[in-house]
């Protein structure tokens, strides 16, 4: 895996010096102001920042609060390159976020050694937050992830009136499966069917992850209706194109899978249009997230009792004021 690195130093001198120290330990990009540097850095973001923290314009200190307030950003570390050596210097560095300093004039050996050690951190960081939001049987996202990107997800359809959709997958008579040809090869066929399902999706922002057992979540954000049918007949072909065989099953020789879509877009009756979200805005955005999955599981014990490996869409619960509860009535 090639390193990214971006040096930031107003003085080109002192830019092409860092550059040849550090020719073989990653790949280099350069900005000589701190503007610049933040547009490089939100193009691609790189895997360490040797900063400057004498510029004239936006300074080390100034850049520094600006990666650290974008999430985009705020992970990258930051090695700030100072002639300042006052320990009051390198805290308030510290405390802004920078990752380790390094003194100029700079000992090339030395740049080399504290460049390799936050290279050697950053990409333990980004392995470890890889592997905490992955399944490991499956290799799609997790249910951790699942959750998190579904509630952010939902907040920005709702903010922003963009449609969202959701699809609850189920293995068609799984446990059969396990009873008939074993656990492992019950695992091996839940791999099989979740990278097929990763095959059926198309944008970066679509989500596939394993919701728990053999159920797995479909989250499409900017996707109405009549995607969402589309997606829903794109998975249910490949699952069955994966051909696995399942004689046990009573409604197929192979595997399948039933779906239920739920679809927060403009037909749905909870929708908020632009104009009414600016009338009405707070207790309508406090609908939850879970509508969504409840209207998707209604959808797919549907898709089960029409007989399987089918699809089935549920209309969101139209959102009705909290109502009071009624004093009980005594017998
Ligand atoms: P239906 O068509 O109604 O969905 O029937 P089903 O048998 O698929 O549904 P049920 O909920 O009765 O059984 C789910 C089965 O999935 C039971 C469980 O043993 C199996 N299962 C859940 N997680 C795993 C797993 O990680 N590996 C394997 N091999 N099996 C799993
Ligand atoms: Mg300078
Ligand atoms: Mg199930
Ligand atoms: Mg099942």
């Amino acid at each position: 895996m090639t390193n990214d690195i971006l040096l930031v130093d107003d003085d080109p001198g002192a830019i092409q010096l860092m550059g040849r120290i550090l020719a073989d330990v990653g790949r280099l990009r350069f900005a000589t102001n701190g503007e610049a540097a933040l547009r490089l850095a939100r193009a691609e973001a790189p895997d360490l920042i040797l900063l400057d923290a004498e510029m004239p314009g936006m300074n080390g200190f100034d850049m520094c609060r600006a990666l650290k307030a974008d999430p985009l950003l705020v992970d990258i570390p930051v090695i700030f390159v100072t002639s300042h050596s006052a320990p009051e210097f390198e805290l308030a560095g510290f405390e802004l976020g920078a990752a380790d300093f390094i003194a100029k004039p700079v000992s090339p050996p030395l740049v080399i050694a504290r460049v390799r050690t936050q290279l050697r951190l950053k990409n333990l960081t980004d392995e470890l937050r890889r592997v905490s939001a992955m399944d490991a049987l499956t290799g799609v996202a997790n249910r951790r992830r699942f959750d998190e990107s579904l509630e952010q997800e939902w907040t920005r359809a709702r903010r922003s009136a963009t449609p969202l959709t959701l699809l609850m997958i189920d293995v068609d008579h799984f446990k059969l499966f396990n009873d008939t040809y074993g656990h492992p090869a019950g695992d091996d066929c839940l791999h099989r069917v979740a990278q097929a399902m990763a095959g059926t999706t198309k944008r970066p922002t679509d989500l596939v992850a394993r919701y728990g057992g053999e159920e797995f979540a479909l989250l499409l954000p900017l996707t109405a209706r009549d995607g969402a049918s589309q997606v829903a007949a794109r998975v249910i072909d490949a699952v069955a194109a994966l051909n696995i065989a399942h004689s046990a099953s009573p409604s197929a020789s192979h595997v399948t899978v039933s779906i239920g879509i739920a679809c927060y877009d403009d037909a749905s009756p909870c929708w908020i249009s632009p104009s009414s979200r600016l009338r009405s805005a707070d207790a309508r955005m406090a609908q939850d997230a879970a509508i969504l999955v409840r209207a998707a599981d209604q959808a797919l014990y549907a898709a089960k009792a029409g007989g399987r490996a089918r699809a089935n869409l549920s209309e969101l619960a139209a959102e009705t004021p909290a109502r009071p509860v009624q004093p009980q009535r005594r017998a």
